[in-house]
């Protein structure tokens, strides 16, 4: 049985802006508010693990247990099946220091050349307790990718992506609309069902 959640705040477990704005839009209707782990001045743990979910389970776990209050931690990246999965749990490194998401695009589409533009966004939300337990859930969005990068909004890889079905990259959308479909819209729905529900 997963561990519900009865509390009324959660630190999100990031230091990305764009997945911190996008958690915490998705915790709060359930009357939950959400602190950034910046605020609380928490380190970065180093993402050592070799899957998303150790990732996820080591962020959020480093949070609760530094703060002592229940953590969330996303670790997420764009999975590409022609380059053997990558950049997948590498997908910010991919960016470099500066984190210029420019240089990330480009060379996936170079890496790509010609091959299969099939890729899935992938997401594992975690969520921790001060005593260490940890829920993890994943979600996924298949897709293609396109080139040209299009569309200011989102972050990342969004303006190379248009989700399965659609026209439109991530980058394009209005961000409800990227939400309703999200790998970590995905996700978030099995916590919910598994954590929140009741609330
Ligand atoms: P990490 O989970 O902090 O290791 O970083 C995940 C990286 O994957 C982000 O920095 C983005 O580059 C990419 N990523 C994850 N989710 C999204 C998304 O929703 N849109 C675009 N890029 C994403």
């Amino acid at each position: 049985m997963p561990r519900r959640f009865s509390g009324d705040r959660i630190v999100i477990a990031s230091h990305n802006r764009g997945k911190v704005r996008e958690l915490a839009l998705l915790i709060e209707p359930f009357g939950i508010a959400a602190i950034p782990a910046g605020v609380l001045g928490l380190a970065e743990p180093e993402e050592s693990g070799e899957t998303f979910e150790e990732n996820a389970g080591l962020k959020a776990r480093a949070a609760a247990t530094a703060s002592g209050i229940a953590a969330l931690a996303d670790d997420s990246g764009l999975v590409v099946p022609e380059l053997s999965g990558m950049p997948g749990i590498h997908s910010a490194r991919w960016a470099g220091e500066k984190r210029d998401f420019r240089i990330a695009m480009e060379r996936v589409h170079r890496e790509l050349g010609n091959r299969d533009r099939s890729a899935r966004f992938v997401a594992v939300l975690s969520l921790a307790w001060p005593d260490g337990h940890t829920e993890c859930f994943r979600g996924e969005v298949a897709g293609r990718l396109v080139w040209p990068p299009r569309g200011e909004r989102g972050f990342g890889y969004d303006p190379i992506f248009v989700p399965e079905g659609g026209t439109l990259t991530f980058g394009e959308m209005a961000p409800a609309e990227k939400h309703r479909i999200s790998h970590r819209a995905r996700a978030f729905e099995k916590l919910v069902a598994a954590c929140f529900s009741g609330r």
